[in-house]
């Protein structure tokens, strides 16, 4: 039993699958399914990329009714985006039944538009653990029906210290519900909290074998971080590359300092706004900023295609923090390589979290000392997005059409909420800039931004 097909699932759950691309099971999905299916309560644990998501999705979606009272599902997750990641890919599941609806609640965003959209309705909630107890004790929803609990990077939700909250939660959950955590890692103390949130559950977990990842490690022995980087930059050339550090402060830096050398960078720290951080993951996720410099708000979960190197600038104090930020490439058999800069400090940090990591010297790298990171596109902004009816082939058809922008031109189109973004050659993003604030989609004008 390999493919989803030899499941038994619904036809049109099984064409929708096939037309997203999913007809053979991974690994992970082949062992868990079977018992999550059964309504079973697990605990798994498998690398990074190899397709968690859609192994607690696809039953959760196949189970859920539409148009009920009440939310049926609550998805936990330690971080805002991968709560939006996770809304995003169960509604591509779901596209086959009609009227599903998902509802994200993290913090950063408006308490009162979360509760209007709770009020028309909600089957599936995915969020963060501070913002659904806050929702919960304004009894914004109910939690009475719910059937399936799933926790998502559950050891990271622990490590943030929201065990407190989630146990609360979960404390307030009918007992008779599935319930299942998923995770790359586990340390002890998540024993602690698997024995008071699931029943009898059955521990999923891989063979070794099947467990490697074809990532190519690297550790670099550095005296200097800043021309490291450079140097490492300059000579794996990524299309996408994410650079880790420890403190917000040090994201910062980095970022100007890549910037005043003339790359195109995007930043991820919780310092800032939420709308921030949301443009910030889109640019980069459309190639207009290449480079995300994250602390490990970005660690966790997040599946960004084409990211092909993981620098470590400063090595993560924890092993889970290192597999879960290398597992940010080399997702679903992909190849991704992972360089740590290292000082005298972290030397001895790398002897005791990853000791088969040997440390290299860095002039072994061949750099192409002209080669920069910039973004072949730009990301406008448009004021309206699915609430205003607006839909990525209508800007397209504008751009295209009343414009007469080449369609090679056009990246990446996000429709959000209220905003859609496009991503536009550089060459011609003036042109297209003009012609959309002067001119109108769907016969309406609409306000436009160039980020
Ligand atoms: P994990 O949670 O295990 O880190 P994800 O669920 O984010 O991994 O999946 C990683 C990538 O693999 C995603 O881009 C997803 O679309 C893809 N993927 C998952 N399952 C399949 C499948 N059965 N066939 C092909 N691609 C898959
Ligand atoms: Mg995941």
């Amino acid at each position: 039993m390999t493919y989803f097909k030899d499941l038994n699932l619904p036809s049109n759950l099984l064409n929708n699958l096939d037309s997203l691309g999913y007809t053979k099971m991974t690994p992970i999905q082949k062992i868990s399914l079977p018992h999550i299916l059964n309504q079973k309560d697990i605990i798994a644990k498998a690398k990074t990329g190899s397709g968690k998501t859609l192994a607690f999705s696809l039953p959760l979606v196949q189970h859920i009714k539409a148009k009920q009272q009440h939310p049926q599902a609550l998805i936990i997750t330690p971080t805002r985006e991968l709560a939006e990641q996770i809304a995003t890919e169960i509604k591509r599941i779901a596209r086959y039944k009609p009227d599903v609806k998902v509802v994200t609640l993290y913090g950063g965003t408006s308490l009162t538009r979360q509760v209007e959209s709770l009020q028309k309705g909600a089957d599936i909630i995915v969020g963060t653990p501070g913002r659904l107890l806050d929702h919960f004790s304004r009894e914004s929803f109910e939690l009475e029906e719910i059937k399936t609990l799933i926790l998502d990077e559950a050891d990271r939700m622990l490590d943030m210290g929201f065990a407190e909250d989630i146990l609360k939660l979960v404390s307030n959950l009918p007992k008779k519900r599935q319930t299942l955590l998923f995770s790359a890692t586990y340390p002890d103390d998540i024993s602690k909290l698997s024995e008071k949130v699931l029943t009898d559950a059955i521990r999923v977990e891989l063979e070794e074998q099947e467990q490697t990842l074809k990532i190519q490690e690297h550790a670099f022995y550095v005296d200097n971080k800043e021309k490291a980087l450079i140097t490492t930059l300059q000579s794996f050339q990524p299309n996408l590359a994410i650079i880790f550090c420890n403190t917000k402060v040090k994201t910062t830096e980095v970022s100007d300092m890549l910037n005043d050398k003339g790359f195109d960078v995007a930043t991820l720290n919780g310092d800032l706004e939420q709308y921030q951080r949301q443009e910030m993951m889109l640019q980069f996720a459309n190639g207009s900023l290449p480079i995300l410099v994250a602390t490990d708000l970005a660690s966790r979960g997040l599946d960004i295609e084409s990211v092909e190197l993981i620098i470590n600038y400063d090595f993560p104090h924890k092993e889970e923090e290192y597999t879960h930020r290398i597992g940010r490439t080399g997702r679903a058999d992909k190849e991704g390589i992972a360089v740590s800069l290292c000082n005298e400090y972290e030397k001895r940090k790398i002897d005791e979290i990853h000791p088969t990591l040997k440390l290299k010297d860095i002039k072994e790298l061949k750099v192409n000392k002209n080669f920069y990171m910039q973004g072949e596109v730009n990301t406008l902004c448009i004021d309206g997005g699915k609430k205003k009816k607006l839909r990525a082939g209508d800007i397209l058809g504008t751009l295209c059409k009343d414009i007469g922008l080449n369609v090679k031109d056009i990246g990446k189109i996000n429709v959000l909420n209220t905003h859609s973004y496009v991503a536009i050659n550089k060459n011609v993003i003036e042109k297209a800039f003009n012609g959309l604030k002067n001119g109108k989609i769907k016969k309406r004008k609409f306000r436009v931004w160039w980020l």
